[in-house]
């Protein structure tokens, strides 16, 4: 199967801090791939590398087979970023936002496609407010949105669900798996180990800008379980990344 997101060797430094030490992944056409870590762990960097926004020291990394340095243009088109920040600007509309977006890679008369991405995610009522009286949760699903115009076949979500309430965080998870159950494939990072269990099939996990675990998530829980597992305890992510984060 065709790698969606294939990242050999990726080493960054910011200074005399190493933030990514010879990274390598492979994410498979279709996956659901979760990208772990505590703060500081070099999740947003490996992000924005993928987006074309930071250069690495060394090594190379590709979507859809398209290398993001050598061929930044095509392979921005393979790629839907909804990024950790929420940066608008405050007097677009959410529909002028969405149009501006679509222009930005060239999308004419996209308004078919938008009105669908805004029922999707509840912004319907919304299309005609200015960003600015949005609240956060409401921004998120334009962040949201903004990725999904240029019908990107990858989508990376960096921590998309950070600071939202339950409804919007749950109604989040639906669309994305439904997402992914139409055919994309999803490079999701989050803080929230639930999250990551119920969503992705497979994990990485950094630490200090290195790959310290790579499995499924089925797996992980097994390997990392088995204790739990025996007592008649029920395993969770959490388990597994406090294991993992610890060295054991
Ligand atoms: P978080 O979970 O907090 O978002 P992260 O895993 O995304 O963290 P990164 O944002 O990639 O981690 O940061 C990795 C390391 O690189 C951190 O120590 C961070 O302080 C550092 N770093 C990131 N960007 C820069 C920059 N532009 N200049 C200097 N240091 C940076």
């Amino acid at each position: 199967m065709q790698s969606a997101v294939l990242v050999e060797h990726l080493s960054k430094s910011y200074g005399s801090l190493q933030a990514l030490k010879d990274v390598s992944l492979d994410i498979k056409e279709g996956e659901f791939f979760g990208l772990l870590g505590p703060n500081g762990a070099g999740k947003t960097t490996l992000i924005s590398i993928l987006a074309g926004l930071c250069r690495p020291d060394s090594g190379r990394a590709f979507i859809m087979g398209t290398n993001v340095q050598t061929n930044f243009i095509e392979a921005r088109r393979l790629l839907g970023v909804v990024p950790q920040e929420l940066v608008f600007d405050p007097f677009f509309t959410v529909r002028e936002t969405l149009r501006f977006q679509s222009g930005y890679f060239g999308i004419r008369n996209n308004d078919d496609w938008i009105d669908e991405i805004m029922t999707h995610l509840d912004l319907t009522s919304k299309a005609n407010s200015n960003m600015r009286s949005l609240s956060g949760g409401m921004k998120r699903r334009v962040l949201v949105a903004q990725a999904l115009v240029h019908r990107p076949p990858v989508i990376v979500l960096d921590e998309p669900t950070a600071g939202v309430d339950v409804e919007l965080r749950q109604s989040l998870w639906k669309f994305i798996s439904r997402l992914n159950q139409d055919g994309h494939t999803i490079l999701l990072t989050t803080h929230y180990l639930e999250e990551a269990e119920y969503l992705c099939g497979r994990i990485a996990m950094l630490k200090s800008g290195q790959v310290v675990a790579l499995d499924t998530t089925q797996n992980l829980l097994a390997r990392y379980g088995s204790h739990k597992a025996q007592a008649g305890q029920e395993v969770d992510l959490e388990d597994v990344f406090i294991q993992i984060m610890a060295g054991e």
